[in-house]
């Protein structure tokens, strides 16, 4: 399968499209206004406590904050204040998500790249990476034991940028995902939800990627400050070009995939910059499209195999800075879900959930095949970097539903068009709960019926009961309607919504 030296400089060469960025930008420049951005941060300092809790307020009213108000947020140093800020980040999260987290698994698809990104064990100069590609075939292998053992019903799926993973292998590889229905304890499981992680795209090839069901496009800037962007994508590789990367929102908004993510990874440079080059990017989002990021991103930079930066930046964020630059997050963009991973440990990961994070992967493995490999061997050279929490699926369930939360495995929002704009204004108003409270009780009772241990399931069916009694409460009329679904659910039927 390994494509040849020629073959990769040619593809390189092709792949970006200059006047597929120029077209957005002003005079020739970006949205992320540097020196301003840096201005802000400084003249911010100290806010006054009475502004600061005006900015909660328009928060929890769910409207996105300013680059100002960002900056303020992000000077607080009173703990008190800072007290009052993660109090009204949980609730800002509560009042739009509810009690319900999402549960994910990454799927790396290979570990070929043409760019040398310092920070990243793929990168085409690190000789010790074993490297490969999965072939459709065991595309098929991960993804049954992903939906048929573990139990995700939703992935991302992860392509570095090389010609072997270019749009007609991921369209390839997207399709054998959704192909995959395995029998279980008492149903199927399936994967009903790929999310993509991928490199930047043209608009012919998003066009492509829509059609087929593409989920949410994820593509991180990793970092906004134009000089350390240039400092750790080297000179003549693909990933080098800022504004490529900057813009492939815009470019995915105009080919018509209107589920987005976006995020930094944080490490690279001054956190607080990176929070307000989200914000910028939310808001041009906006103010462009009318449609936001549905999804922010915020790892950590952690340490990988034979990558020396990652052990050495000076940008490194402290535990406390990490929960600080959740809480900003969830306040200035109210209404986007926001993605917490494997790559923090268990103790972070409860105390991040509890600042507002409405997504989490379990059960994790991000070498290549190692879903299914069950190998241990090698798995250093084959992964991008070391995780922090390797907990089953169902011991982080248990510990969520024990913390009152219902782990929701609906994508019913997405097959039922309910995205772009549509979203957006069921998500800012509040709404979007109505669907997905009565889902995510439908999904976690299928997930505990097909995978839970029997010390789960009691936990999770406490969390249940909690949640039909609400129902019965707040929408007696719709009450009915779920227990008939819920009964046949218990029966063994499969994937009925709302
Ligand atoms: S971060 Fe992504 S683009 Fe950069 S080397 Fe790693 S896989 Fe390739």
């Amino acid at each position: 399968m390994d494509a040849r030296a020629d073959e990769v400089t040619a593809w390189v060469k092709k792949r970006i499209k200059p006047e597929q960025v120029t077209k957005y930008m002003d005079g020739g420049r970006d949205f992320i206004p540097e020196a301003q951005i840096e201005e802000k941060l400084r003249s911010r300092k100290d806010p006054d406590p009475k502004w600061i809790r005006e900015i909660l307020a328009k928060s929890l009213s769910i409207e996105t904050l300013d680059p100002d108000e960002t900056a303020a947020l992000l000077n607080v140093r009173d703990e008190g204040l800072l007290g009052e800020m993660r109090k009204a980040a949980l609730e800002v999260k509560l009042k739009v998500y509810d009690n319900r987290i999402v549960t994910f698994a990454p799927l790396y698809m290979g570990n070929r790249c043409v760019n040398n990104c310092l920070y990243c064990a793929f990168r085409k100069d690190n000789d010790e990476a074993v490297r490969r590609t999965l072939t459709p075939e065991e595309v098929r292998k991960e993804t049954e034991a992903l939906a048929g053992r573990i139990g995700h019903k939703r992935l991302i799926v992860v392509y570095g940028e090389h010609p072997e993973t270019g749009a007609r292998y991921i369209a390839e590889t997207l399709k054998a995902i959704y192909a995959v229905k395995v029998k279980t304890r008492n149903g199927w499981g399936q994967i009903r939800r790929a999310n993509v992680n991928a490199a930047p795209m043209s608009m012919e090839e998003l066009k492509m990627l829509g059609e087929v069901g593409i989920g949410t496009y994820q593509v991180f800037q990793e970092t906004y400050h134009h000089l350390t962007y240039k400092m750790v994508h080297p000179e003549g590789t693909l990933k080098s070009d800022y504004a490529w990367r900057l813009y492939c929102m815009h470019r995915a908004l105009e080919a018509g995939v209107d589920d987005l993510g976006i995020g930094a990874l944080f490490g690279l440079y001054d956190w607080r910059f990176e929070v307000m080059g989200l914000l910028y990017h939310a808001r041009e989002l906006e103010k462009k499209f009318g449609i936001g990021p549905h999804t922010i991103s915020f790892p950590r930079l952690e340490p990988a195999a034979n990558t020396p930066f990652t052990r050495n930046s000076r940008h490194r964020v402290s535990d406390d800075d990490f929960k600080k630059l959740i809480t900003v997050i969830r306040l200035a963009v109210p209404y986007t879900g926001l993605i917490l991973t494997a790559r923090e440990n268990p103790g972070m990961r409860r105390e991040a959930i509890s600042l507002g994070c409405t997504q989490t992967d379990a059960s994790t493995r991000i070498g290549i095949g190692a879903y299914s490999d069950r190998y241990s061997e090698q798995e250093g050279q084959r992964q991008q970097f070391l995780l922090g929490d390797t907990r089953s699926l169902d011991e982080v369930i248990r510990e969520l539903a024990e913390m009152g939360h219902i782990t929701s495995f609906c994508t019913a929002g997405y097959r039922c068009g309910r995205t772009g704009e549509c979203i957006m204004d069921l998500l800012r108003s509040g709404q979007e709960g109505k669907f997905c409270k009565l889902n995510a009780i439908l999904t976690f009772r299928e997930w505990l019926d097909d995978f839970a241990s029997a010390e789960t399931r009691r936990a999770g069916e406490k969390v249940i009961e909690t949640e039909i009694e609400e129902i019965r409460q707040k929408m007696p009329k719709t009450y009915p309607h779920l227990i008939e679904y819920y009964e046949r659910i218990k029966n063994g039927e499969r994937d009925l919504y709302f």
